[in-house]
Protein backbone atom coordinates (compact mmCIF):
# COMPACT_ATOMS: atom_id res chain seq x y z
CA UNK A 1 0.00 0.00 0.00
CA UNK A 2 2.62 2.71 1.13
CA UNK A 3 4.89 1.35 -2.16
CA UNK A 4 2.17 2.30 -4.18
CA UNK A 5 1.49 5.76 -2.54
CA UNK A 6 4.80 6.11 -2.52
CA UNK A 7 4.92 5.14 -6.35
CA UNK A 8 2.09 7.43 -7.33
CA UNK A 9 3.35 10.58 -5.47
CA UNK A 10 6.76 9.71 -7.49
CA UNK A 11 5.04 9.57 -10.90
CA UNK A 12 2.95 12.57 -10.16
CA UNK A 13 6.25 14.52 -9.20
CA UNK A 14 7.66 13.23 -12.40
CA UNK A 15 4.87 14.12 -14.32
CA UNK A 16 4.90 18.19 -13.28
CA UNK A 17 8.74 17.89 -13.65
CA UNK A 18 8.08 17.10 -17.35
CA UNK A 19 5.37 19.15 -17.52
CA UNK A 20 7.51 22.44 -16.56
CA UNK A 21 10.31 20.96 -18.62
CA UNK A 22 8.69 19.92 -21.66
CA UNK A 23 6.00 22.73 -23.48
CA UNK A 24 5.42 20.33 -25.90
CA UNK A 25 3.58 17.43 -23.33
CA UNK A 26 2.35 20.26 -21.75
CA UNK A 27 1.06 22.01 -24.91
CA UNK A 28 -0.50 18.71 -26.21
CA UNK A 29 -3.27 18.60 -22.50
CA UNK A 30 -6.41 18.95 -23.92
CA UNK A 31 -9.22 20.05 -21.04
CA UNK A 32 -13.13 19.79 -21.95
CA UNK A 33 -15.43 22.24 -20.76
CA UNK A 34 -17.74 21.11 -18.18
CA UNK A 35 -20.20 23.59 -17.60
CA UNK A 36 -20.80 26.78 -18.80
CA UNK A 37 -22.69 29.55 -16.22
CA UNK A 38 -22.41 33.47 -17.51
CA UNK A 39 -18.79 34.17 -18.42
CA UNK A 40 -17.58 31.42 -16.35
CA UNK A 41 -16.71 28.31 -17.60
CA UNK A 42 -15.63 25.26 -15.22
CA UNK A 43 -12.82 22.91 -17.25
CA UNK A 44 -11.81 19.59 -16.64
CA UNK A 45 -8.68 17.64 -17.53
CA UNK A 46 -6.13 20.23 -17.12
CA UNK A 47 -3.80 19.34 -14.94
CA UNK A 48 -0.92 21.85 -15.76
CA UNK A 49 -2.15 25.33 -15.85
CA UNK A 50 -0.66 28.55 -13.72
CA UNK A 51 -2.48 30.86 -11.84
CA UNK A 52 -4.16 33.75 -14.21
CA UNK A 53 -2.37 31.67 -17.37
CA UNK A 54 -4.39 32.24 -20.80
CA UNK A 55 -6.89 29.58 -21.61
CA UNK A 56 -7.88 28.88 -25.56
CA UNK A 57 -11.19 28.26 -26.32
CA UNK A 58 -12.79 27.55 -30.11
CA UNK A 59 -13.29 30.34 -32.15
CA UNK A 60 -10.69 32.31 -30.78
CA UNK A 61 -12.20 32.49 -27.83
CA UNK A 62 -9.84 33.43 -24.96
CA UNK A 63 -10.37 32.89 -20.98
CA UNK A 64 -7.93 33.41 -17.70
CA UNK A 65 -7.55 30.31 -15.24
CA UNK A 66 -8.62 31.81 -12.02
CA UNK A 67 -9.74 29.20 -9.80
CA UNK A 68 -7.17 26.03 -9.63
CA UNK A 69 -8.81 23.33 -7.99
CA UNK A 70 -7.50 19.72 -7.32
CA UNK A 71 -9.74 18.09 -10.19
CA UNK A 72 -11.30 21.41 -11.84
CA UNK A 73 -10.05 24.97 -13.38
CA UNK A 74 -12.82 27.54 -12.77
CA UNK A 75 -12.04 30.51 -16.00
CA UNK A 76 -13.63 33.59 -16.43
CA UNK A 77 -14.00 34.19 -20.09
CA UNK A 78 -12.75 37.50 -22.09
CA UNK A 79 -15.27 37.00 -24.67
CA UNK A 80 -18.95 36.51 -25.30
CA UNK A 81 -20.02 32.80 -24.33
CA UNK A 82 -22.30 32.42 -26.79
CA UNK A 83 -20.91 29.84 -29.22
CA UNK A 84 -19.11 28.22 -26.52
CA UNK A 85 -20.93 24.46 -25.51
CA UNK A 86 -20.14 21.96 -22.92
CA UNK A 87 -17.59 19.22 -24.22
CA UNK A 88 -15.46 21.78 -26.31
CA UNK A 89 -11.96 21.25 -25.64
CA UNK A 90 -9.79 23.91 -23.96
CA UNK A 91 -6.27 24.11 -24.29
CA UNK A 92 -3.64 26.07 -22.04
CA UNK A 93 -1.29 28.41 -23.86
CA UNK A 94 1.68 28.73 -20.98
CA UNK A 95 1.44 32.51 -21.14
CA UNK A 96 -0.51 35.00 -18.82
CA UNK A 97 -2.46 37.43 -20.09
CA UNK A 98 -0.46 40.22 -21.72
CA UNK A 99 -1.16 43.17 -23.34
CA UNK A 100 0.10 45.20 -26.47
CA UNK A 101 2.57 48.33 -25.72
CA UNK A 102 4.31 50.96 -27.51
CA UNK A 103 4.24 54.08 -28.91
CA UNK A 104 1.84 53.15 -31.71
CA UNK A 105 -0.97 53.02 -28.93
CA UNK A 106 -1.12 56.93 -29.06
CA UNK A 107 -4.46 58.05 -30.68
CA UNK A 108 -6.05 54.92 -31.03
CA UNK A 109 -8.95 53.15 -28.71
CA UNK A 110 -8.24 49.42 -27.95
CA UNK A 111 -9.49 46.87 -25.31
CA UNK A 112 -6.79 45.37 -22.79
CA UNK A 113 -6.07 42.78 -25.64
CA UNK A 114 -5.05 44.48 -28.04
CA UNK A 115 -8.49 44.30 -29.93
CA UNK A 116 -8.60 48.10 -32.22
CA UNK A 117 -12.34 49.85 -31.30
CA UNK A 118 -11.74 53.01 -33.53
CA UNK A 119 -12.28 51.07 -36.64
CA UNK A 120 -8.56 52.35 -37.65
CA UNK A 121 -6.05 49.84 -38.83
CA UNK A 122 -5.12 46.90 -36.59
CA UNK A 123 -2.61 47.68 -34.12
CA UNK A 124 1.15 47.48 -34.82
CA UNK A 125 2.77 46.59 -31.45
CA UNK A 126 6.50 46.73 -30.30
CA UNK A 127 5.53 44.72 -27.67
CA UNK A 128 3.41 42.83 -25.20
CA UNK A 129 4.12 42.63 -21.66
CA UNK A 130 1.57 40.93 -19.08
CA UNK A 131 -0.75 42.43 -17.73
CA UNK A 132 -0.09 41.87 -14.01
CA UNK A 133 3.51 43.23 -13.60
CA UNK A 134 4.92 43.71 -10.04
CA UNK A 135 5.53 46.85 -8.51
CA UNK A 136 8.74 48.57 -8.47
CA UNK A 137 10.60 48.10 -5.59
CA UNK A 138 10.95 51.05 -3.09
CA UNK A 139 14.32 51.32 -3.95
CA UNK A 140 13.98 52.36 -7.09
CA UNK A 141 11.71 54.94 -6.24
CA UNK A 142 12.11 58.90 -5.92
CA UNK A 143 9.87 61.30 -3.94
CA UNK A 144 7.54 63.31 -6.12
CA UNK A 145 8.56 66.77 -7.00
CA UNK A 146 7.17 67.70 -9.76
CA UNK A 147 3.88 69.04 -10.17
CA UNK A 148 0.94 67.39 -12.83
CA UNK A 149 -0.93 70.39 -13.93
CA UNK A 150 -4.89 70.34 -14.44
CA UNK A 151 -5.21 73.38 -16.01
CA UNK A 152 -7.85 73.94 -13.05
CA UNK A 153 -8.01 76.27 -10.42
CA UNK A 154 -8.99 74.63 -7.53
CA UNK A 155 -6.91 71.90 -7.94
CA UNK A 156 -3.54 73.20 -9.00
CA UNK A 157 -4.42 75.98 -6.07
CA UNK A 158 -5.39 74.12 -3.55
CA UNK A 159 -5.60 70.09 -3.66
CA UNK A 160 -2.28 70.12 -5.91
CA UNK A 161 -1.06 66.64 -7.58
CA UNK A 162 2.37 65.80 -7.94
CA UNK A 163 3.73 63.25 -10.89
CA UNK A 164 3.65 59.89 -9.36
CA UNK A 165 0.70 60.56 -7.44
CA UNK A 166 -2.51 58.85 -6.71
CA UNK A 167 -5.12 61.26 -6.38
CA UNK A 168 -8.53 59.50 -5.92
CA UNK A 169 -11.40 61.57 -7.44
CA UNK A 170 -14.65 60.57 -5.30
CA UNK A 171 -18.28 61.88 -5.43
CA UNK A 172 -22.16 60.87 -6.35
CA UNK A 173 -22.99 60.27 -9.77
CA UNK A 174 -23.30 62.83 -12.14
CA UNK A 175 -21.23 65.11 -10.19
CA UNK A 176 -18.59 66.21 -12.87
CA UNK A 177 -15.82 63.57 -11.49
CA UNK A 178 -14.73 62.21 -15.50
CA UNK A 179 -15.13 65.92 -16.50
CA UNK A 180 -12.06 67.26 -13.87
CA UNK A 181 -10.33 64.15 -15.00
CA UNK A 182 -10.79 64.84 -18.91
CA UNK A 183 -9.73 68.65 -18.22
CA UNK A 184 -6.04 66.89 -16.55
CA UNK A 185 -5.60 64.82 -19.78
CA UNK A 186 -6.66 68.41 -22.23
CA UNK A 187 -3.60 70.18 -20.15
CA UNK A 188 -1.36 68.00 -20.82
CA UNK A 189 -0.88 68.88 -24.44
CA UNK A 190 2.43 70.35 -26.06
CA UNK A 191 4.21 68.98 -22.49
CA UNK A 192 5.29 65.05 -23.39
CA UNK A 193 3.02 64.11 -20.77
CA UNK A 194 1.37 60.72 -22.29
CA UNK A 195 -2.12 59.87 -21.35
CA UNK A 196 -4.15 57.06 -21.00
CA UNK A 197 -7.79 56.60 -20.13
CA UNK A 198 -9.07 53.69 -18.74
CA UNK A 199 -12.86 53.17 -19.43
CA UNK A 200 -14.37 50.15 -17.35
CA UNK A 201 -17.67 49.21 -17.41
CA UNK A 202 -18.93 52.64 -18.16
CA UNK A 203 -21.78 53.09 -21.28
CA UNK A 204 -20.83 53.39 -24.57
CA UNK A 205 -22.44 56.95 -24.56
CA UNK A 206 -20.04 58.29 -22.06
CA UNK A 207 -16.83 56.63 -23.48
CA UNK A 208 -17.95 58.15 -26.89
CA UNK A 209 -18.23 61.63 -25.28
CA UNK A 210 -15.27 61.32 -23.48
CA UNK A 211 -13.01 60.32 -26.67
CA UNK A 212 -14.87 62.87 -28.82
CA UNK A 213 -13.69 65.63 -26.71
CA UNK A 214 -9.97 64.48 -26.57
CA UNK A 215 -10.30 64.14 -30.38
CA UNK A 216 -11.64 67.75 -30.81
CA UNK A 217 -9.02 69.54 -28.27
CA UNK A 218 -6.56 67.65 -30.69
CA UNK A 219 -5.48 65.76 -27.00
CA UNK A 220 -5.67 62.44 -28.86
CA UNK A 221 -2.72 62.29 -30.13
CA UNK A 222 -0.80 62.09 -27.01
CA UNK A 223 -3.36 59.64 -25.26
CA UNK A 224 -4.47 56.03 -25.51
CA UNK A 225 -8.19 55.07 -24.92
CA UNK A 226 -8.41 51.48 -23.40
CA UNK A 227 -12.02 50.62 -22.89
CA UNK A 228 -14.07 47.65 -21.44
CA UNK A 229 -17.73 48.70 -21.77
CA UNK A 230 -20.59 47.81 -19.47
CA UNK A 231 -21.62 44.98 -21.55
CA UNK A 232 -17.97 43.42 -21.79
CA UNK A 233 -17.75 40.41 -20.22
CA UNK A 234 -16.45 41.07 -16.42
CA UNK A 235 -13.48 39.01 -16.92
CA UNK A 236 -12.44 41.85 -19.65
CA UNK A 237 -12.92 44.53 -17.00
CA UNK A 238 -11.50 43.12 -14.61
CA UNK A 239 -8.29 42.78 -16.51
CA UNK A 240 -8.56 46.15 -18.41
CA UNK A 241 -7.26 48.36 -15.30
CA UNK A 242 -4.37 46.14 -15.16
CA UNK A 243 -3.66 46.22 -18.53
CA UNK A 244 -3.95 49.96 -18.83
CA UNK A 245 -1.03 49.73 -16.44
CA UNK A 246 0.90 47.95 -18.11
CA UNK A 247 0.42 50.29 -21.11
CA UNK A 248 1.65 53.21 -18.65
CA UNK A 249 4.35 51.41 -17.39
CA UNK A 250 6.26 50.78 -20.88
CA UNK A 251 6.68 54.92 -21.28
CA UNK A 252 7.46 54.92 -17.77
CA UNK A 253 10.41 52.67 -18.12
CA UNK A 254 11.29 55.08 -20.85
CA UNK A 255 12.21 57.71 -18.91
CA UNK A 256 8.15 59.45 -19.70
CA UNK A 257 5.58 61.20 -17.23
CA UNK A 258 2.71 59.70 -17.72
CA UNK A 259 -0.99 60.02 -16.80
CA UNK A 260 -3.43 57.38 -16.07
CA UNK A 261 -6.85 57.81 -15.51
CA UNK A 262 -8.72 55.06 -14.11
CA UNK A 263 -12.56 55.34 -15.03
CA UNK A 264 -14.48 54.04 -12.63
CA UNK A 265 -13.34 51.57 -9.52
CA UNK A 266 -16.33 51.27 -8.70
CA UNK A 267 -17.26 48.99 -11.55
CA UNK A 268 -14.10 47.05 -11.22
CA UNK A 269 -15.36 45.87 -8.09
CA UNK A 270 -18.47 44.98 -9.08
CA UNK A 271 -17.32 43.10 -12.16
CA UNK A 272 -14.38 41.31 -9.65
CA UNK A 273 -17.32 40.84 -7.04
CA UNK A 274 -19.09 39.57 -9.93
CA UNK A 275 -16.92 36.67 -10.87
CA UNK A 276 -15.89 35.66 -7.50
CA UNK A 277 -19.83 35.30 -6.62
CA UNK A 278 -20.10 32.98 -9.75
CA UNK A 279 -16.83 31.06 -8.70
CA UNK A 280 -18.26 30.37 -5.13
CA UNK A 281 -16.00 32.10 -3.53
CA UNK A 282 -16.96 33.25 -0.14
CA UNK A 283 -18.75 36.95 -0.16
CA UNK A 284 -17.54 38.96 2.76
CA UNK A 285 -18.35 43.20 3.63
CA UNK A 286 -21.17 44.07 0.95
CA UNK A 287 -20.71 40.88 -0.82
CA UNK A 288 -17.07 41.54 -2.11
CA UNK A 289 -14.70 39.08 -1.79
CA UNK A 290 -11.80 39.45 0.84
CA UNK A 291 -9.19 39.84 -1.95
CA UNK A 292 -10.79 42.84 -2.97
CA UNK A 293 -8.50 45.68 -1.17
CA UNK A 294 -5.79 43.24 -2.65
CA UNK A 295 -6.79 43.92 -6.44
CA UNK A 296 -6.86 47.93 -6.09
CA UNK A 297 -3.89 48.30 -4.13
CA UNK A 298 -1.69 46.04 -6.21
CA UNK A 299 -2.98 48.03 -9.15
CA UNK A 300 -2.27 51.55 -7.75
CA UNK A 301 0.95 50.22 -5.86
CA UNK A 302 2.18 50.23 -9.62
CA UNK A 303 1.90 54.03 -9.83
CA UNK A 304 5.21 56.10 -9.48
CA UNK A 305 7.88 58.19 -9.73
CA UNK A 306 11.15 56.37 -10.89
CA UNK A 307 14.67 57.27 -9.69
CA UNK A 308 16.93 58.41 -11.81
CA UNK A 309 18.86 55.32 -12.11
CA UNK A 310 15.67 54.00 -13.61
CA UNK A 311 14.85 56.55 -16.01
CA UNK A 312 13.45 59.70 -13.86
CA UNK A 313 10.04 58.44 -15.27
CA UNK A 314 6.64 58.83 -13.68
CA UNK A 315 3.18 57.51 -13.73
CA UNK A 316 0.42 59.19 -12.01
CA UNK A 317 -2.86 57.82 -11.40
CA UNK A 318 -6.14 59.19 -10.95
CA UNK A 319 -8.51 56.79 -9.87
CA UNK A 320 -12.25 57.72 -9.74
CA UNK A 321 -14.82 55.99 -7.28
CA UNK A 322 -18.40 56.94 -6.99
CA UNK A 323 -20.31 57.03 -4.01
CA UNK A 324 -23.62 56.85 -2.98
CA UNK A 325 -25.13 59.71 -1.21
CA UNK A 326 -22.13 61.57 -0.70
CA UNK A 327 -21.18 58.17 1.45
CA UNK A 328 -17.00 58.05 1.18
CA UNK A 329 -17.05 55.38 4.18
CA UNK A 330 -18.84 53.11 1.87
CA UNK A 331 -16.20 49.48 1.84
CA UNK A 332 -14.67 50.23 -1.63
CA UNK A 333 -14.12 54.17 -1.25
CA UNK A 334 -12.70 53.92 1.82
CA UNK A 335 -10.36 51.03 0.78
CA UNK A 336 -8.96 53.25 -2.16
CA UNK A 337 -8.70 56.50 0.04
CA UNK A 338 -6.39 54.75 2.38
CA UNK A 339 -4.22 53.24 -0.81
CA UNK A 340 -3.97 56.34 -2.46
CA UNK A 341 -2.45 59.83 -1.29
CA UNK A 342 -5.21 61.91 -0.97
CA UNK A 343 -9.00 62.67 -2.81
CA UNK A 344 -10.55 64.81 -4.90
CA UNK A 345 -14.18 65.00 -2.94
CA UNK A 346 -17.03 65.94 -5.32
CA UNK A 347 -20.33 67.31 -3.70
CA UNK A 348 -23.95 66.85 -4.88
CA UNK A 349 -24.76 70.06 -3.29
CA UNK A 350 -22.28 72.21 -4.94
CA UNK A 351 -23.02 70.31 -8.15
CA UNK A 352 -27.01 71.49 -7.55
CA UNK A 353 -25.88 75.05 -6.82
CA UNK A 354 -24.10 75.59 -10.05
CA UNK A 355 -20.58 75.64 -7.97
CA UNK A 356 -19.03 73.92 -10.82
CA UNK A 357 -16.55 71.88 -10.90
CA UNK A 358 -18.20 70.50 -7.82
CA UNK A 359 -15.18 70.28 -6.06
CA UNK A 360 -15.97 70.12 -1.76
CA UNK A 361 -12.30 71.49 -0.28
CA UNK A 362 -12.52 71.21 3.35
CA UNK A 363 -13.02 67.44 2.73
CA UNK A 364 -10.36 67.13 -0.28
CA UNK A 365 -6.70 66.56 0.39
CA UNK A 366 -3.18 65.93 -1.58
CA UNK A 367 -0.99 64.63 0.52
CA UNK A 368 2.41 64.65 -1.06
CA UNK A 369 1.48 67.46 -3.86
CA UNK A 370 1.75 70.20 -1.74
CA UNK A 371 5.64 69.93 -1.57
CA UNK A 372 5.66 70.13 -5.57
CA UNK A 373 3.53 72.92 -5.86
CA UNK A 374 4.97 75.74 -7.92
CA UNK A 375 6.36 78.52 -5.61
CA UNK A 376 3.98 81.23 -7.11
CA UNK A 377 1.08 79.01 -6.01
CA UNK A 378 1.87 79.05 -2.51
CA UNK A 379 2.50 82.69 -2.28
CA UNK A 380 -0.99 83.34 -3.49
CA UNK A 381 -2.55 80.50 -2.41
CA UNK A 382 -1.59 79.52 1.27
CA UNK A 383 -3.86 80.26 3.70
CA UNK A 384 -6.96 80.18 1.08
CA UNK A 385 -7.72 76.98 1.98
CA UNK A 386 -8.11 77.80 5.61
CA UNK A 387 -9.94 80.68 5.06
CA UNK A 388 -11.89 79.36 2.58
CA UNK A 389 -13.14 76.58 5.10
CA UNK A 390 -13.45 79.14 7.53
CA UNK A 391 -15.71 81.03 5.36
CA UNK A 392 -17.65 77.60 4.21
CA UNK A 393 -18.79 77.28 8.32
CA UNK A 394 -19.45 81.43 8.55
CA UNK A 395 -21.52 81.26 5.81
CA UNK A 396 -24.23 78.43 7.14
CA UNK A 397 -24.22 80.60 10.52
CA UNK A 398 -24.55 83.54 8.88
CA UNK A 399 -28.09 82.67 7.47
CA UNK A 400 -29.42 82.77 10.59
CA UNK A 401 -28.65 85.93 11.90
CA UNK A 402 -29.20 89.53 10.09
CA UNK A 403 -26.80 91.43 12.13
CA UNK A 404 -23.03 90.63 11.62
CA UNK A 405 -19.65 92.47 12.77
CA UNK A 406 -17.44 93.69 10.04
CA UNK A 407 -14.99 91.53 10.13
CA UNK A 408 -16.86 88.60 9.50
CA UNK A 409 -19.13 90.39 6.44
CA UNK A 410 -15.59 90.26 5.35
CA UNK A 411 -14.65 86.96 5.51
CA UNK A 412 -17.84 85.94 4.25
CA UNK A 413 -17.32 88.55 0.90
CA UNK A 414 -13.95 87.23 0.21
CA UNK A 415 -15.25 83.80 0.64
CA UNK A 416 -17.88 84.07 -1.84
CA UNK A 417 -15.25 85.77 -4.56
CA UNK A 418 -13.31 83.30 -4.09
CA UNK A 419 -15.91 80.36 -4.89
CA UNK A 420 -16.84 82.57 -7.37
CA UNK A 421 -12.81 82.81 -9.18
CA UNK A 422 -12.92 78.90 -8.31
CA UNK A 423 -15.76 78.44 -10.79
CA UNK A 424 -14.60 77.14 -14.17
CA UNK A 425 -16.03 75.72 -17.44
CA UNK A 426 -15.72 72.50 -18.43
CA UNK A 427 -12.82 71.56 -20.53
CA UNK A 428 -11.76 75.17 -19.48
CA UNK A 429 -8.06 74.67 -19.08
CA UNK A 430 -6.11 77.18 -17.64
CA UNK A 431 -1.96 78.40 -17.64
CA UNK A 432 -0.02 78.64 -14.92
CA UNK A 433 -0.03 82.69 -15.37
CA UNK A 434 -3.90 83.41 -15.82
CA UNK A 435 -4.55 80.91 -12.21
CA UNK A 436 -1.58 82.83 -10.25
CA UNK A 437 -2.99 86.33 -11.61
CA UNK A 438 -6.49 85.68 -10.85
CA UNK A 439 -5.67 84.29 -7.52
CA UNK A 440 -3.18 87.11 -6.98
CA UNK A 441 -5.64 89.40 -7.56
CA UNK A 442 -8.05 88.19 -5.05
CA UNK A 443 -6.10 87.48 -2.19
CA UNK A 444 -4.03 90.73 -2.48
CA UNK A 445 -7.80 92.45 -2.30
CA UNK A 446 -7.78 93.93 -5.66
CA UNK A 447 -11.12 92.31 -6.02
CA UNK A 448 -12.53 93.47 -3.04
CA UNK A 449 -14.34 96.58 -4.31
CA UNK A 450 -15.67 94.85 -7.42
CA UNK A 451 -19.16 93.56 -6.94
CA UNK A 452 -19.90 89.85 -6.37
CA UNK A 453 -21.54 89.45 -9.89
CA UNK A 454 -19.04 91.36 -11.92
CA UNK A 455 -15.90 89.03 -10.42
CA UNK A 456 -16.63 86.66 -13.00
CA UNK A 457 -16.04 89.36 -16.01
CA UNK A 458 -12.97 90.93 -14.07
CA UNK A 459 -11.65 87.55 -14.04
CA UNK A 460 -11.69 87.09 -18.20
CA UNK A 461 -10.65 90.39 -18.81
CA UNK A 462 -7.39 89.68 -16.32
CA UNK A 463 -6.91 86.25 -17.77
CA UNK A 464 -7.36 88.00 -21.97
CA UNK A 465 -4.97 90.69 -20.79
CA UNK A 466 -2.33 90.26 -18.41
CA UNK A 467 -0.44 88.39 -21.03
CA UNK A 468 0.08 91.79 -22.70
CA UNK A 469 0.73 93.57 -19.83
CA UNK A 470 3.46 91.82 -18.06
CA UNK A 471 4.39 89.24 -21.02
CA UNK A 472 7.83 88.64 -19.08
CA UNK A 473 6.29 88.21 -15.81
CA UNK A 474 3.59 85.88 -17.32
CA UNK A 475 6.41 83.53 -19.07
CA UNK A 476 8.54 83.15 -15.52
CA UNK A 477 5.36 81.92 -14.37
CA UNK A 478 4.54 79.51 -17.01
CA UNK A 479 8.26 78.36 -17.45
CA UNK A 480 7.61 77.72 -13.70
CA UNK A 481 10.20 80.03 -12.17
CA UNK A 482 9.48 81.90 -8.90
CA UNK A 483 8.76 85.83 -8.64
CA UNK A 484 10.82 88.33 -7.37
CA UNK A 485 9.35 91.57 -5.62
CA UNK A 486 9.18 93.52 -8.41
CA UNK A 487 7.56 91.09 -10.96
CA UNK A 488 4.42 90.81 -8.02
CA UNK A 489 4.82 94.74 -8.43
CA UNK A 490 4.83 94.50 -11.61
CA UNK A 491 1.40 91.90 -11.79
CA UNK A 492 -0.20 94.06 -8.99
CA UNK A 493 -0.03 97.61 -11.78
CA UNK A 494 -1.05 95.70 -14.15
CA UNK A 495 -4.25 94.48 -12.65
CA UNK A 496 -4.89 97.54 -11.19
CA UNK A 497 -4.84 98.76 -14.92
CA UNK A 498 -6.78 95.96 -16.64
CA UNK A 499 -9.55 96.28 -13.56
CA UNK A 500 -10.11 99.95 -13.78
CA UNK A 501 -13.53 99.66 -15.61
CA UNK A 502 -14.72 97.76 -12.46
CA UNK A 503 -13.60 99.86 -9.87
CA UNK A 504 -16.73 101.84 -8.59
CA UNK A 505 -14.23 105.32 -8.54
CA UNK A 506 -10.74 105.67 -8.24
CA UNK A 507 -8.84 102.18 -7.42
CA UNK A 508 -8.38 101.49 -3.98
CA UNK A 509 -4.83 102.06 -2.21
CA UNK A 510 -3.82 99.99 0.21
P1 LIG B 1 -21.03 59.67 -13.87
O1 LIG B 1 -21.29 59.35 -12.45
O2 LIG B 1 -22.22 59.46 -14.74
O3 LIG B 1 -19.77 59.07 -14.40
P2 LIG B 1 -19.51 62.08 -13.53
O4 LIG B 1 -19.46 62.32 -12.07
O5 LIG B 1 -18.34 61.50 -14.19
O6 LIG B 1 -20.82 61.27 -13.89
P3 LIG B 1 -19.49 64.06 -15.62
O7 LIG B 1 -19.97 63.12 -16.64
O8 LIG B 1 -18.07 64.50 -15.67
O9 LIG B 1 -19.85 63.50 -14.16
O10 LIG B 1 -20.36 65.38 -15.58
C1 LIG B 1 -21.75 65.35 -15.38
C2 LIG B 1 -22.39 66.48 -16.16
O11 LIG B 1 -21.97 67.72 -15.65
C3 LIG B 1 -22.02 66.45 -17.62
O12 LIG B 1 -23.16 66.71 -18.37
C4 LIG B 1 -21.02 67.58 -17.75
O13 LIG B 1 -21.11 68.18 -19.02
C5 LIG B 1 -21.43 68.53 -16.65
N1 LIG B 1 -20.28 69.26 -16.09
C6 LIG B 1 -19.25 68.71 -15.43
N2 LIG B 1 -18.36 69.65 -15.03
C7 LIG B 1 -18.84 70.83 -15.46
C8 LIG B 1 -18.37 72.19 -15.37
N3 LIG B 1 -17.25 72.53 -14.76
N4 LIG B 1 -19.14 73.13 -15.93
C9 LIG B 1 -20.29 72.82 -16.55
N5 LIG B 1 -20.79 71.57 -16.68
C10 LIG B 1 -20.08 70.58 -16.14
MG1 LIG C 1 -18.04 59.68 -15.13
Amino acid sequence: MILEGLLTDTLAAVDKTLARVNPVLRAQEVGYVRQINGSIVQVTGLKHIGFEELLQFPNNLLGIAINLDENEIGAVLLGDSNRLKAGDEVHGTGRQVDTPVGESLLGRVIDATGKVLDGGPDLKAADRLPTERDAPGIMDRAPVTVPLQTGIKAVDALIPIGRGQRELIIGDRQTGKTSVAVNAILNQRGNGVICIYCAIGQRSTAVARVIDTLRQRDALKYTSVVVASGDDTPGLQYITPYAATTMAEYFMERGKDVLLVYDDLTRHARAYREISLLLRRPPGREAYPGDIFYIHSRLLERSTHLNKAKGGGSLTALPIVETQAGDISAYIPTNLISITDGQIVFSSELFRKGFLPAIDVGNSVSRVGGKTQLPSYRQVAGDMRLSYSQFEELETFARFSTRLDKETLAVIDRGRKVREILRQPEHLTLDVHEQITTLYALTSSLLDSVELDKIKDSELEIRTHIAEQASNTCQKMDSTEALSDQDWLILNQAIRRILQPFYPRSPVEE
